[in-house]
């Protein structure tokens, strides 16, 4: 996967692209970042990448014309692989192929459709993803209107520039795709992953959940020492039952979920 940066602060990204599974994912050639310094597509002695707003108010927003001339330069269509119709959306399976677009321009931005487990997996079906991080106000509205094929939000709140939320989006999908993991984590028995837990789930309660359309959390897990501080580890989890082992995490991500984000499961059944 090809991934596009787009920011007033290339140096930013230093961090976020250097550590873990997504420093491996470069380093094998799964994905290949790069970042583009805005100010690079500008004219102007000063490099100017932002102006004042029409209409008067507070602060600066940041100018259309280097936003897509570097788009331009990059060969990346102007909205031309719109996102799949919502409906299409969360749990389509676009694995074979089909998948309706193989590129995505997307404009950071607190008024975007929200990040999620689901469209970090859509994302994850494409080839190549450019992120255009705006700082300031925020960006001219001929972006949105013109050039991104869609704005993400990280939640409702507002940041001071999209260059963290890009760093998020970029992890959440480069984690989603096949082989970043490596053998030391799955992505499929994880907080929202509830397709794949439910069909190696032990009790049925998963299923019932999926078809519910709720969403359930991982549960807890534990390490050395089995005694800690007088804490223990839960007796299941040393008696080397498997299947008792199973159920109970299955239960303790019910009750996790109930407990941190009633609003995940709403109406909650009785538990297992
Ligand atoms: N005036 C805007 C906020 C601008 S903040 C508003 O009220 O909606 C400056 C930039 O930070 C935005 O252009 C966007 O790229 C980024 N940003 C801020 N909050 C964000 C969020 N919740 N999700 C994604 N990007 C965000």
């Amino acid at each position: 996967m090809k991934i596009d940066l787009l920011t007033i602060f290339p140096e930013f990204f230093r961090g976020p692209l250097d550590f873990g599974i997504l420093r491996r994912a470069r380093e094998t050639g799964l994905v290949e970042a790069s970042v583009h310094d805005l100010r690079e597509f500008t004219r102007d002695k000063h490099r100017t990448v932002d102006d004042r707003p029409f209409g008067g108010g507070e602060g600066m927003v940041l100018k259309p014309e280097p936003i897509f001339e570097c788009i331009e330069k990059l060969g990346v269509a102007a909205q031309a692989k719109r996102i799949a119709p919502r409906v299409a959306g969360a749990n389509a399976d676009w694995s074979n192929g089909d998948h309706p677009r193989r590129e995505s321009v997307i404009l950071l931005s607190a008024q975007g459709r929200r990040l999620d487990q689901a469209l970090a997996h859509e994302l994850s079906q494409l080839n190549r993803i450019v992120l255009i991080c705006g700082r300031y106000e925020g960006v001219d509205e001929r972006v949105a209107e013109h050039l991104a094929s869609e704005e993400i939000s990280i939640g409702d709140f507002v940041l001071s520039g999209g260059e963290l939320p890009a760093a998020l989006v970029l992890d959440a999908v480069t984690r989603l795709l096949p082989g970043a993991l490596g053998n030391e984590a799955s992505s499929q028995n994880e907080s929202f992953s509830l397709l794949e837990r439910a069909e190696k789930s032990q009790t049925g309660a998963l299923h019932r959940a999926l078809s519910h359309g709720r969403n359930v959390l991982d549960f807890p897990h534990y390490t050395r020492p089995a005694d800690f501080r007088g804490w223990k580890v839960p007796e299941v989890l040393i008696g080397g039952n498997h299947a008792e082992v199973a159920k109970w995490r299955e239960r303790m991500a019910f009750e996790k979920t109930l407990r941190n984000r009633p609003d995940l499961y709403q109406q909650a059944e009785e538990p297992v």
